[in-house]
């Protein structure tokens, strides 16, 4: 049994698929303006762990992750300039060439961070025609209005918009910003005009402009997985506005719910804030690889935490994962050479395990539970593999520790004498020691324990 908690609803309930052993799954992608911060990044981890999980439980999962390309403007209320353009402006290059840049760096950053590649990779500028037929039924229905800069959606004729909320009240804090001419805050842009000339632009019953944000999401979950779908995922600041705008669409245009299960990832906090580009600090994948962090450290990191809790990040949190993480593949590799001897525990631990992850993906109990038969001896290689199905922190990759994995007696030498230069500070002659070991294939490390070799 695998239980989800559904924020449409607010409780956790038993998961059950639209059709028989199939899942539609639908993340919401990034704004390819910029580099992904590992808070967004977080949000791609949680929806990786719960393919996994049901895949793990033997369902058929067909995953799309957007990439939004066009029409997400600097404030979630429909307000400001496109992300996209502005980063067109900013890095001097055409705003195709900045989608198609960050597109390509989030695919390589979710690829380092073992997140398997979605089913489909949908982008909003490939639905321009499905979006102007979305918008057209709505107008048809009743739905729209016009104003100056484009053509709204009115929410006020839907009863309980804002139901993912679980608040009756139907404005909230993040849209109080608000265009001229529209009838109530909470009414989002279905389509913009262009008031001067954009790159990304295109011909519409209403004139040239560009689809506002929350319509690409529609179009593209129905075409890829059907009306409705399975389950839809994102941060939590996705609830008051895009997903809430995203239901109101599909309701408003099929009377049908988009999605039965939706599901949102808490933030990764820096600074008793959440990480966000417009806060000014945040910290990339690829900073974290240049501190010789292994990104799969990161990954383990937010398996530490349940995916509805804060996540704070500190660069002590991170070592100490990046600790135990190594801690891990030492004695995987150590049971590695072992294994043949052992009989498979998988069965009996299995139940355990899955009892954990599939009661709404407590990754840490399930981690809680590894260590601990690591700890008592009663894992073996096996049951770790099976584990990381779901971990995804790479275990099968770990060689086994053997002869050719000691460290020779020539190098421990040569690691011993750098040892003395130091202690007399002649960092010259240290440092060529250093450079003599790496190139014979080592590494040393200075910790606060001493040095180690690698
Ligand atoms: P964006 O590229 O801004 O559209 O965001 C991509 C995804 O990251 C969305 O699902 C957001 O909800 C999520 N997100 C943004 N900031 C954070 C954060 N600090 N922690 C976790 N998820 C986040
Ligand atoms: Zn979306």
């Amino acid at each position: 049994m695998i239980k989800l908690y559904n924020t449409l609803g607010r409780k956790k309930q038993i998961f059950k698929s639209l059709k028989k052993n199939k899942v539609g799954l639908y993340t919401c992608g990034p704004t390819v303006y910029n580099y992904a911060h590992i808070g967004n990044l977080r949000s791609y981890l949680f929806s990786d762990i719960l393919k996994r999980m049901l895949e793990y439980n033997n369902y058929k999962v067909k995953h799309v992750i957007n990439i939004t390309d066009v029409g997400h403007l600097v404030s979630d209320a429909d307000t400001g300039e496109d992300k996209i353009e502005l980063g067109a402006k900013r890095e001097k290059k055409t705003a195709w060439q900045i989608a198609e840049f960050y597109t390509k760096v989030f695919q390589k950053d979710i690829k380092k961070l073992n997140i398997k590649e979605p089913s489909e990779w949908t982008k909003a500028s490939d639905y321009i025609k499905e979006q102007i037929d979305l918008i057209k039924l709505l107008e048809k229905r009743g739905y729209t209005y016009r104003i100056k800069d484009g053509i709204y959606f009115d929410t006020s004729k839907i009863k309980d918009y804002g139901k993912l909320t679980g608040s009756k009240k139907r404005t909230h804090k993040a849209r109080i910003e608000t265009t001229e001419g529209k009838k109530n805050p909470t009414d989002f842009a279905l389509w913009k005009f262009s008031q001067k000339k954009r790159q990304m632009e295109w011909n519409s019953p209403w004139g040239i402009g560009f689809p506002g944000w929350h319509t690409e999401c529609v179009v593209m979950g129905i075409d890829q997985l059907g009306l409705p779908f399975d389950i839809h995922t994102g941060g939590i600041d996705h609830i008051p506005v895009h997903h809430s705008n995203e239901i109101a669409q599909a309701e408003a245009g099929y009377n049908k719910n988009l999605a039965k299960y939706w599901l949102h990832n808490e933030f990764l906090i820096l600074k008793k804030e959440k990480m966000a580009k417009s806060k000014g600090e945040i910290i990339t994948l690829d900073s974290l690889i240049k501190k010789n962090i292994n990104p799969l450290s990161y990954r383990y990191l937010t398996l530490t935490t349940h995916y509805k809790s804060p996540l704070a990040f500190s660069w002590k949190s991170l070592e100490s994962a990046q600790n135990a993480l190594e801690n891990l593949y030492e004695k995987v590799s150590k049971l590695k050479l072992y294994h043949a001897l052992y009989n498979s525990t998988v069965g009996n631990y299995k139940k355990e395990f899955l009892g954990y992850i599939n009661d709404d993906l407590n990754t840490p109990k399930a981690l809680a539970l590894m260590w601990k038969l690591i700890k008592s001896n009663k894992a073996d290689y096996d049951l770790l593999l099976e584990f990381d199905k779901i971990f995804g922190l790479d275990l099968d990759k770990i060689k086994s520790v053997s002869r050719q994995n000691k460290i020779p007696e020539k190098i421990k030498k040569l690691a011993k004498q750098r040892e003395q230069y130091r202690k007399e500070k002649e960092w010259k002659k240290s440092d060529e020691i250093r450079k003599e070991i790496e190139k014979l294939g080592y590494q040393i490390e200075d910790t606060p324990q001493g040095p180690k070799l690698k």
